[in-house]
């Protein structure tokens, strides 16, 4: 069994992103990413495949067994009534999270974030423990992820990027994801950051020309990364704030009112966004500190928990694990999948990103900690 299982995993810890499809594609073509599109469908059709006879195995339910002293931190992002178009897989639709949080609720123990990490340091986790976090903090949080978790008791962690809350701005890969799904262009060209013409005929050519874009755009200098943003929003012409949006952020008041509920926490997650490794000093200085210092303003209780935005390993360094200690962060999590135990490094704790995509087989895989660590690129 476990043979088996060693052999698919590989297959299944690999996330086909839509930046996986810009990296197969030309520089200049529009043929070879229709290729590339069908190539994924074929991948993701494969592992659905491969997960679901795993399932039918057992392998989920002899996963959680060897979870002892381990705990489950599960991520993710904005919830929308129905998946978005262009496809953009951190955002999941009602209906999946309410499967996949009653999947949770009968096969974990769901603590309070604070409670489970206070536990795992002091090895006293109960057997099968989970938290759940939801990142960035957009409204969607109050209208669709909080009714699904106060229907069915569970508690959640809310990371909140503080710079656009009550605005109609929108987070930069939000902001870009607008732009590619409301241009009238037909065609954008990408060339200067390495992408050729990218056809925006289709919502799955603007959501791949999208995803190629933002996944580029992570791996440059925060300097670069505004530009390269001003730049291909300008170009695709369609800039409109975000008010009733997928991406409208919370206000306040809202953040606030969930919170008075006693089942949702409010923690940092930086001011705008960016990648803190990508970032001069000051800069990564100011991100913690004035979003741990606008939590500490707006809620009346210092912060002791914060994600990292983006969070694979190579997205945060002593830098900014420094300035967290100075602002009296106690853990800080990535997006590194795995299980926390008692010796992860209290300021990287992996977790288990989940997408919007995933079938629930996948999922079941996924949170039973069965798919291996590996860092994975969310967008976010
Ligand atoms: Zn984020």
């Amino acid at each position: 069994m476990w043979q088996m299982v060693s052999e698919v995993r590989t297959t299944l810890g690999h996330q086909t992103l839509p930046s996986d499809v810009a990296r197969s594609t030309t520089r200049t073509g529009n043929r070879r990413p229709h290729g590339a599109l069908a190539r994924m469908k074929r991948r993701e059709a494969a592992k659905d495949l491969t997960a679901r006879i795993l399932c039918a195995a057992g392998v989920p339910t002899l996963a959680r067994r060897q979870m002892r002293g381990r705990l489950a931190i599960l991520n993710f992002h904005g919830v929308e009534t129905k998946p978005l178009s262009p496809p953009c897989h951190y955002v999941i639709d009602t209906a999946t999270l309410r499967r996949e949080l009653e999947f949770v609720r009968g096969h974990f123990q769901v603590l309070p974030l604070e409670e489970a990490l206070e536990r795992l340091r002091a090895g006293t986790l109960p057997d099968h423990a989970a938290a759940l976090t939801f990142d960035d903090g957009t409204r969607n949080l109050a209208t669709h992820a909080a009714p699904a978790l106060r229907d069915l008791g569970l508690p959640a962690a809310f990371f909140l990027a503080t710079g656009p809350m009550g605005t109609g701005e929108a987070l930069w890969p939000d902001r870009l994801w607008l732009a590619f799904a409301r241009a009238k262009v037909s065609e954008i060209d990408l060339t200067a950051i390495g992408h050729g013409t990218r056809s925006l005929r289709s919502a799955a050519d603007r959501g791949a020309a999208c995803g190629a874009a933002v996944g580029h755009l992570k791996e440059l200098s925060d300097g670069q990364r505004m530009a390269q943003v001003e730049s291909i929003v300008a170009t695709l012409g369609a800039e409109f704030d975000a008010y009733g949006g997928p991406f409208q952020m919370l206000c306040w008041d809202e953040a606030r009112a969930l919170a008075s509920e006693g089942s949702v926490t409010l923690h940092p997650h930086t001011v705008t966004h960016p990648i803190l490794s990508r970032c001069p000093d000051q800069k990564v200085e100011y991100e913690i500190s004035e979003s741990c210092s606008t939590l500490d303003r707006e809620t009346g209780h210092a912060p002791a928990i914060f994600a990292y935005p983006n969070g694979r390993r190579a997205d945060f360094d002593e830098r900014a694990k420094a300035a967290l200690r100075r602002n009296g962060i106690r853990w800080a999590l990535s997006t590194t999948r795995g299980l926390a135990h008692r010796d992860s490094d209290p300021l990287a704790l992996p977790r288990i990103v989940i997408m919007g995509n995933f079938s629930h087989a996948r999922f079941k895989l996924h949170v039973s900690g069965t798919v291996p660590s590996r860092p994975l690129n969310p967008w976010r």
